[in-house]
Order: structure tokens, then C-alpha cells, then sequence
């Protein structure tokens, strides 16, 4: 019998399943060539929704030091869709929170600069906060300042004593990622000016359920909010959403604005109108959680079946993007190089390595095309753009480009 899980949000026993996604290694975990003849850790991939505050959750099997420690692979730098988001993001900001010089914008989870990049190009005085030390260090030498540390209420008090607090602080796709949530909106609270501004993004667990998108499920993912969980937080650390926004990054993902309880900013009719939604789907009622499994299983045996038809009818399949995303999506279905060759990903920690599980090989873009592949499977589908567009020429020559989720559909 395993020991009972509790919220990380309201402390109430968790035992619903959300979905069973089966055994798997950490998504970024990718493997060297002496790893290879070696055995991998996997852990229950286990999704779990509240009875109580309807949080999704999975458990955290290994702390945030071994997962986001020292040799986390993820520069956020190297998507162009997610850059443009960035730059659009920090001119939103500035112009509707009138900042300038004067201010003071700090990014928690601020990887490698990407984002505080855009207010620093404004002189707006900025500083970082990134646990990963070599990510740190690369936002350091691009000039953005980066403390190396994990936020939470104590990191916090230190940062404030020493820096001061912020008009401004962003949070944007680290939320969920966080095993010891109360710790860490403690310290954005903590970081926050008086009439200071957080703002918070996440992917949307309604466009998750609506979408399928099991494969953003995976271990360093702990939490699948929308707007009314992520309020069941709020309140113990004295904040409130006072706006929230409908972004289209990551599948579908929402924009909290935060503000302190006594702030006089007027909650907006976005707000109420988002709740209203959320009730109207289902998020309140736990047959609608229950329904998901099913669904999920459904696209399983839907890319099975085109991933063996392909295969048997002399077919070569190579992958693009190796990300968290796809690894979830190839070793829950058991999908490993004898069916799909090689994936190509263009960040440079990854080429060259194998993927965690499925060792399939990680290859460059340039090495890839050569070969030409009759279909490429694109897995992180919400940049599905953006890759038709940089292989254009294998298109071109006849390459196939299909996504797997919600179901199979051959996109170009
Ligand atoms: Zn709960």
C-alpha cells in the first residue's frame, strides 16, 4: 500500500486518477553513450485530480536539485515562437504598467535571459532568479544580472534585503513546475512591492482535458491549473488575480494578473467570465476528470496503428523536437528506434544524445534532412509552424509532416 498523497494545494487526500500514463524515465534525462549499456530510473507517471480544490497533480519522486540541478538542458532561446511571445509579453507589460527607469522588473525561473532580454533593451533596471547554475551563467554573460537559487518565502527575504522589492514579477511557465507550491507563492508575495504586479502564466488544464494534450503530462510537471485552482492558492499568501488573459502558447495557456488583497485594482470581467467557463466544462465536477483516461487511450492505439501501417507499407519515420513533451508521448506508447529512426532537434545540448527511454538518437537538423524521411513526426505540436517552415525544402520533396495529439492528422 503506498503512503496516501496529499494536495500541494489544499492538503486533502488525493486518491482520483486523472490518467495513468504507465512508468517513465525523467523527460530530461537525455542519455549519453556510456548511459546506454546502463539501467534508467523510471517513475509512475500517475496524474491525480483533488476531490476537493480539483488540482491536477502528479507526486514529486526526486527533488528540484536533481531535476533542475547543474545540467538542466532548456534554453528557452531557441524557439523563435516562444521569443516573439517574450518580446510581445514585455511590451504589454511596460505599456500598461508605465515602467521605466526607475523600475525594477525580476523573472523567477528566468532561464537563460530570455525574456528580461526586452526590458533591459528599455533601461529598465531587471534581475533574474534561475536555479540551473549553467543556465545562469549564460543569462550572465548575455548581460542580464541572475542569482543562482531556488525561490521560496527564505531565498526571497534574502533577495528583498538585498535588492529591494519589484514593481514587477514574472512567472511565467514555472508554477507548475514547482513541488513545494506554498513555499514558492510565498516568496512571490515576498518579492512583490506594495502595489506590485505578479503575473503568473501556465498551460491551461481546460485546453489540456478539451485537447488531449496528455503528452504535456510528465514528471517535472506538477501541477495542471486553470484560473479557479490556481485561486484556492492565492488567498493564504495575501494575493489576488485582479485580470487574466488566454494566451495560445503551449496549447492554450492562461495569464494571471496578481495584485496584493488590499490593492485597488478592480477585478476585471475577464475574470468572472473565465470562471464561468470553467464551471460550464466541467472543472468543478469529477465525472468530467474521469472521462480523460479513455480519451487518452484512444490516441494511443490512434498513433500505433499509423505508426505500424507506415512502417510495414516500407516507410521511414524520424521525429522533430526532442522534447519532455515527446518523450511522455513515445514511452507511453511503447514507440522506440525500430520505429522511428532518428529526432532532429536543434538545441546542441540535446544532439548528439539519446532520449530518455525510447533511446531514440538525437540528431542535428542538418543531419537529419539528408536523410530524408517519408514522414516526420512533429512532437511538440504547438510549435508545428514554426518547424513546417525551417524544413520547408523536405516538404517539398515530398516529406510527410503529422502531428499525434489530439488524434493523427498529417498537418503538411
Ligand atoms: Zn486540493
Amino acid at each position: 500500500m503506498s503512503p496516501e498523497l496529499r494536495c500541494r494545494a489544499c492538503n486533502a487526500v488525493v486518491s482520483d486518477t486523472f490518467v495513468d500514463l504507465g512508468s517513465s524515465p525523467l523527460s530530461n534525462s537525455y542519455l549519453r553513450e556510456t548511459d546506454l549499456d546502463a539501467m534508467e530510473p523510471t517513475y509512475p507517471l500517475h496524474a491525480r485530480v483533488c476531490r476537493e480544490c480539483f488540482l491536477v497533480q502528479l507526486p514529486a519522486f526526486e527533488t528540484p536539485e536533481r531535476i533542475f540541478g547543474e545540467h538542466y538542458p532548456y534554453f528557452s532561446s531557441f524557439s523563435d515562437t516562444w521569443l516573439d511571445h517574450c518580446r510581445t509579453y514585455a511590451q504589454e507589460v511596460v505599456g500598461a504598467l508605465d515602467l521605466g527607469a526607475r523600475s525594477f522588473v525580476v523573472e523567477v525561473a528566468s532561464n537563460d535571459g530570455y525574456l528580461l532580454q526586452y526590458f533591459a533593451q528599455r533601461r529598465i533596471p531587471v534581475r533574474g532568479i534561475e536555479p540551473a547554475a549553467n543556465v545562469a551563467s549564460a543569462a550572465r554573460k548575455r548581460g542580464i544580472p541572475t542569482d543562482t537559487v531556488f525561490l521560496g518565502a527564505e531565498t526571497a527575504q534574502r533577495f528583498v534585503e538585498e535588492y529591494g522589492p519589484a514593481d514587477v514579477v514574472v512567472a511565467n511557465n514555472v508554477i507548475a513546475h514547482v513541488p513545494n507550491l506554498h513555499d514558492f507563492v510565498q516568496g512571490l508575495a515576498v518579492l512583490l512591492k506594495r502595489d506590485g504586479v505578479l503575473t503568473v502564466e501556465f498551460p491551461h488544464v481546460l485546453q489540456l482535458m478539451e485537447h488531449v494534450q496528455f503528452d504535456t503530462i510528465y514528471h517535472e510537471h506538477f501541477s495542471y491549473f486553470g484560473l479557479m485552482s490556481a485561486e484556492t492558492v492565492l488567498p493564504a499568501h495575501g494575493l489576488r488575480v485582479f485580470d487574466v488573459q488566454e494566451l495560445a502558447t503551449h496549447g492554450g495557456s492562461l495569464r494571471l494578473w496578481i495584485c496584493r488583497r488590499e490593492s485597488s485594482r478592480k477585478e476585471t470581467e475577464r475574470v468572472s467570465t473565465l470562471r464561468t467557463r470553467e464551471r460550464s466544462y466541467g472543472l468543478l465536477d469529477m465525472s468530467r476528470y474521469a472521462e480523460f483516461s479513455s480519451r487518452v487511450r484512444l490516441a494511443k492505439r490512434d498513433l500505433l496503428r499509423y505508426v505500424i501501417d507506415t512502417v510495414e507499407a516500407g516507410k521511414r519515420i524520424a521525429g522533430y523536437g526532442a522534447a519532455a513533451k515527446g518523450n511522455t508521448l513515445l514511452n507511453y506508447c511503447g514507440i522506440r528506434a525500430d520505429m522511428i529512426e532518428y529526432v532532429m532537434d536543434r538545441n546542441p545540448e540535446k544532439i548528439g544524445r539519446w532520449l530518455p527511454g525510447s533511446r531514440i538518437p538525437v540528431v542535428a537538423p542538418t543531419v537529419g534532412r539528408e536523410r530524408r524521411p517519408d514522414v516526420l513526426l512533429i512532437l511538440p505540436w504547438n510549435i508545428r509552424n514554426e518547424v513546417i517552415a525551417q524544413l520547408d525544402d523536405l516538404r517539398r520533396e515530398g516529406t510527410r509532416f503529422v502531428v499525434a495529439v489530439p488524434r493523427v492528422a498529417v498537418v503538411a
